[in-house]
């Protein structure tokens, strides 16, 4: 069995980002990256696959290019944690033991929350950018769709990019404009929540322009069932508990969504099954040679990969500080996410803000609730090369400077 300085879980823009900054620092054979996976995704950029504005292709590369060339890659899958003993359990029965551990196993998509849905997906106009196969199929079902209901959900869990349910919906409706079916289609965005977005800053934005596309939004209604045999989608309102059926012709699913079985089986997760660190930090609150970030963490922001960008930053300030002997924490994260709300092939708006306090937290200095071409173009060319390029090696941690530079000039807000 081996040992290793640092032991990452999860080969994703969280555990890459982290540990191609400290295997550079520590060197050959003292970090390790556990990730059983072939292939590394930029699932940002499923949206604008699904909504044919890129190829899948672009979104992939193998997990071996990507791998910081200094650390150890272990391709397997974790599942124990002893952190009792500092060491974790591989599916192949192996243990491999760390002086500190970063946690960063992503979410996971819980596709049997949904009866029917695991059976009728990526079949007769069922879909979701959820998932690798699924999001290949739906701009071919966009396509292929002649008029009648297209129906949109969002899930009565987390999820990660809660933005994505809605960026494909107003996505779809132009494209449903483009090809000259919009008007004889319902366009039915059916969310478990009770707004459309959760900061209310963009989302009353977000929710004016749903009501000029004439899509029709309704809250609390979460999906439970699929039928695919006589095309009906099953919600409950989660208000009044009743059931209500709607006719689709098209459907686009977010899934439900929770933490990884096996972190919410061990020691680590806190009693919502996420991996349980403070938030100003990214320790863990018990084992203090344990980190987390991205999806698997507990921190109260939204999961993102431009949440990533600034978790990552400080989860290696503090590890580096410990790795060195200081005592004191290095650095303290501001709950930064950013919510790219797609709205049409030319039309983003860039919202931008902190998960721990609701307020915006803009890059720019310019109202960033406009419909903006050019951060369209910001997030579908540039943030993708910063990400591959940047990112995942350990040299980009988000927006923060840039930020700091517009403060000077930055117009005051209203809200
Ligand atoms: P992941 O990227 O999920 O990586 C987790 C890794 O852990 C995986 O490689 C997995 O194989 C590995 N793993 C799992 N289980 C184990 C195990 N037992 N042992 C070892 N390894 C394991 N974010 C944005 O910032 N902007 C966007 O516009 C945006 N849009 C999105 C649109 C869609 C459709 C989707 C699906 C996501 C979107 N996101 C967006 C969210 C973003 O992709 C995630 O927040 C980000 O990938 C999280 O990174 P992570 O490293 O925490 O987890």
């Amino acid at each position: 069995d081996q040992k290793f300085k640092v032991v990452v879980v999860g080969g994703g823009p969280g555990g890459l980002s982290v540990s191609s900054t400290i295997s550079k620092l520590l060197g050959k054979n003292q970090v390790a990256v556990i990730e059983p996976a072939n292939q590394h995704y930029y699932q940002p950029l499923w949206t604008y696959v699904g909504g044919g504005l890129k190829n899948f292709s672009e979104s992939v590369k193998p997990m071996g290019d990507v791998m910081p060339t200094d650390a150890e890659w272990i391709q397997d899958k974790v599942t124990e944690f002893d952190p009792e003993n500092n060491t974790v359990k591989l599916a192949d029965g192996q243990t491999v033991g760390y002086d500190y551990l970063v946690v960063a196993a992503g979410i996971q998509i819980n596709w049997d929350g949904v009866k029917g849905l695991k059976e009728a997906l990526g079949k007769d106009g069922v879909t979701s950018n959820y998932d690798a196969d699924s999001v290949q199929k739906t701009y071919k079902f966009i396509q292929e769709f002649k008029g009648g209901n297209a129906l949109f959900t969002f899930p009565n869990t987390p999820l990660k990019c809660p933005g994505a349910p809605t960026k494909i919906t107003f996505l779809a409706e132009e494209a449903f404009r483009l090809s000259g079916v919009r008007d004889k289609t319902n366009v039915i965005y059916n969310t478990s929540a009770g707004k459309i977005f959760g900061v209310d800053h963009y989302g009353r934005v977000l929710q004016q322009l749903a009501n000029e596309r004439n899509i029709n939004v309704n809250f609390q209604h979460e999906l439970i069932e699929i039928n695919a045999d006589n095309h009906q989608a099953t919600f409950r309102n989660n208000a009044n508990q009743e059931l209500k059926s709607f006719e689709y012709d098209f459907i686009h699913v977010a899934p439900p969504q929770g933490p990884p079985k096996f972190i919410k089986e061990s020691r680590l997760a806190d009693a919502s099954g996420f991996v349980d660190v403070n938030k100003d930090t990214l320790r863990h609150n018990k084992y203090k040679n344990v980190f987390a970030l991205g999806d698997c963490s507990n921190l109260p922001t939204s999961k993102t990969a431009a949440a990533i960008t600034g978790e990552s930053g400080v989860l290696k300030k503090n590890l580096i500080a410990d790795i060195q002997g200081k005592k004191i924490e290095q650095a303290v994260y501001d709950g930064y996410t950013s919510c790219p709300l797609i709205v049409g092939r030319d039309e983003l708006i860039l919202a931008e803000f902190s998960g721990y306090t609701g307020k915006p937290l803009e890059t720019f200095p310019v109202d960033q609730r406009k419909i903006s071409k050019v951060s369209q173009y910001l997030n579908k060319e540039v943030i993708p090369a910063i990400y591959w390029n940047f990112l995942l090696k350990g040299t980009w941690t988000g927006p923060s400077t840039v930020r700091s530079i517009f403060d000077p000039v930055r117009p005051k807000r209203d809200d």
